[in-house]
């Protein structure tokens, strides 16, 4: 099959715009045109963090680099964290705030749920010593849950922990307000929302962080050094040769996201999500995460009794093109999980569900063709009227 629909949350169908942004000419890295498109992408990025204070610093790295320069240049050999986890991507954080010697409480969350405000508040209010930081995941992509960040801000109110949020897979899908929130370093990525090739990591750094790091807090780093990335930030550069590629791709990324606005590129998001989720619904399947938490980014459906997931994601794969994911580490083979960042059209959403009914009824599932494709349709057409009066 020579064409597929890329339906996994990252990296994500990237387009024609953004991948022939990056076949560019390569150019000198420290000279003034790197330096023009360094300033403007972080200029642009800002807003989409939500920040006026923070420095957006952007290191050659995957997700997962951002959240260990987060984590080792603030913490460090016995500060003690507490980690909110909500799936395995938090359980990373936790992984790397260990591996940097920290000693991490964590605040246990049931999967497919949201951090509970509340709860965070009294774990909180309970610790004696209080925290030196605290660990949270906007958007958790391996359970299709997303945190009300808002809510989490007001439990943190009036506690001095520094925060490290990893929006790896929630900013420009979703408001997001890094300064009223009162966060100190927020990580994403480019082959997520933005909708880029993979191979840069954006680190949003705000005062208090920078404070900290200032009084050489922090485990050992050289690579992901931010007080570096800041003093060459400062000139227009990168302290080590950055994909040069990726940020021409990033720029042309944030064009097509100004063009369409915030707001509608947030709305397309949550729209794409719900279409999916009625369609789950409408075929009798069970969406994992639970009412309230959902996420607009990627939408975990629980497999049907007898039916392995993995299965359902190699027929869609080699018979119909079109690729999702599955799930990780405990739900391997019980969830599938399906994206809705990237330059993907309404058409690919209702297509990609068409062949999931397909693959369903090949597995052995009783289901009417085309139940799941009308709900999303009805989701569709709704949004597309103009609102009421
Ligand atoms: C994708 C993702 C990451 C980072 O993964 P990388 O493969 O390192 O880019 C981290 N956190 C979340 C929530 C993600 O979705």
């Amino acid at each position: 099959m020579s064409k597929s629909l890329l339906f996994i949350p990252g990296p994500v169908t990237v387009a024609e715009s953004v991948l022939a942004a990056t076949a560019q000419p390569m150019i000198d890295h420290r000279g003034p045109e790197f330096k023009a498109l360094l300033e403007r992408i972080a200029r642009r990025l800002r807003p989409v963090f939500g920040t006026r204070t923070a420095d957006v610093l952007l290191l050659g790295a995957s997700g997962t680099g951002g959240l260990e320069a987060a984590v080792g240049n603030l913490f460090g050999e016995g500060d003690r964290l507490l980690a909110c986890p909500i799936g395995v991507f938090g359980e990373r954080l936790v992984a790397i705030a260990r591996t940097f010697g920290c000693e991490v409480d964590v605040l246990e969350t049931p999967w497919g749920s949201a951090v509970d405000a509340a709860a965070l508040r009294a774990k909180l209010g309970a610790a004696r010593d209080g925290y030196t930081g605290v660990l949270l995941t906007h958007n958790e992509t391996s359970t299709g849950a997303q945190n009300d960040m808002a809510a989490l801000a007001g439990a943190l109110r009036g506690h001095d922990a520094l925060v490290v949020v990893d929006s790896v897979s929630g900013l420009a899908a979703s408001e997001f307000r890094m300064d009223e929130w009162g966060f100190d370093v927020v990580v994403a990525a480019s082959q997520k929302a933005l909708a880029c090739p993979p191979g840069l990591a954006m680190v949003a750094v705000g005062p208090r962080a920078w404070d900290r790091m200032g009084t050489a807090h922090g485990g050992p780093r050289f690579y992901f050094d931010l007080r570096k990335a800041r003093e060459f930030a400062a000139l227009g550069q990168t302290p080590w040769t950055p994909p040069v590629s990726i940020a021409f791709g990033l720029d042309a990324a944030l064009d097509a996201f100004e063009q369409d606005g915030a707001g509608a590129v947030h709305e397309r998001h949550a729209r794409y999500a719900r279409a999916i989720r009625a369609a789950a619904e409408a075929l009798g399947l069970e969406v994992y995460s639970r009412d309230g938490a959902h996420s607009p980014t990627v939408v975990a459906i629980r497999v049907p009794a007898g039916i392995d997931g993995d299965a359902i994601r190699a027929s869609l794969r080699t018979s119909r093109g079109v690729i999702i994911g599955g799930g990780q580490k405990e739900l391997k083979g019980k969830i599938i999980r399906i994206g809705t960042m990237g330059d993907l059209t309404q058409t690919d959403v209702v297509g990609a569900l068409g062949a999931l009914e397909i693959a369903l009824l090949e597995a052995g599932y009783s289901l009417h063709p085309g139940t799941g494709m009308q709900a999303a349709l009805k989701v569709f057409l709704e949004a597309d009227q103009p609102a009421a009066v």
